[in-house]
């Protein structure tokens, strides 16, 4: 069998990327062609329609209020139905804070003004206004579940580490599962010690940073469940790690 490819859709990468999310897509790339497995890259802006058939993975980052007000009414009309068809069939989905916020039934912004959301999720966020205190800072969690392993030596428990920025407070609604237990930082809404949201292959988190070259094993959990699902049975080989753990080591070190 020729190697295999991943194939990553990034929505709106000029409109969605605060914080250093494109960090993301980088850290997809390398951790593929460091094994050899190659990498096709998407990238789909306003009017640009999606294909559900043509991602392994789909990414999305984070976003001011401004540019998700600027997104929204695109994101519904050309790319909504088909971003749910591709998760209903086990794509991948990383969604970062503004994504994470539009994928899930609403996002009410700091203006009051209600934007729809996607729906892949089951929560919905608030925004308390502008002058209500920004959760902000560095975040360690816990993931929820262990992670498959990924070729990477993945055991349970796993701690996730970044940076978050964020005004609005995202809800659960009852049964949802979070990606992860906050162990020091704010997470969903500061209050209720979740972090992030699971629904089949996608994953929401508020975790800028960027989150998966500081932490590889969940990177590799991604990239495993998105070339399982289109090869089968992939083991994913073993890489250098020591950047990305001395970046994962250097961030927990930050915390509060
Ligand atoms: N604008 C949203 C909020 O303030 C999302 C911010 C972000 O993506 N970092 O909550």
């Amino acid at each position: 069998m020729s190697a295999p490819t991943l194939r990553v859709v990034h929505l709106y990468p000029r409109l969605m990327n605060i914080y250093g999310d494109r960090g993301n897509i980088m850290c997809l790339r390398h951790r593929c062609e460091a094994r050899g497995i190659g990498f096709e890259l998407t990238e789909l802006g306003i009017g640009d329609r999606f294909d559900s058939a043509a991602a392994d993975l789909i990414f999305a980052g984070g976003a001011q209020d401004r540019e998700q007000r600027n997104v929204v009414e695109d994101l519904l009309a050309t790319k909504a139905d088909a971003v749910r068809e591709a998760v209903e069939a086990a794509v991948v989905l990383l969604a970062v804070c503004g994504a994470y916020q539009l994928f899930g039934r609403f996002y009410r912004e700091a203006t009051g003004m209600e934007l729809p959301g996607v729906g892949i999720f089951d929560l919905h966020t608030e925004h308390p206004g502008e002058k209500a205190k920004r959760l902000i800072g560095n975040i360690v969690a816990e993931l929820v579940g262990p992670l498959p392993s990924s070729g990477q030596g993945g055991h349970p428990p796993i701690t996730i580490v970044g940076f978050e920025n964020h005004g609005g407070r995202t809800y659960l609604a009852p049964g949802v599962r979070p990606l992860a237990k906050v162990r020091s930082g704010h997470g969903n809404n500061g209050r209720d010690g979740a972090e992030g949201a699971v629904y089949r292959n996608a994953y929401g988190t508020y975790i800028h940073g960027s989150l998966l070259p500081k932490n590889p094993a969940f990177a590799d959990h991604l990239i495993g469940l998105a070339l399982r699902r289109r090869y089968g049975d992939v083991e994913l080989a073993r890489i250098d790690n020591r950047a990305e753990e001395l970046a994962h080591r250097a961030a927990l070190r930050l915390r509060p």
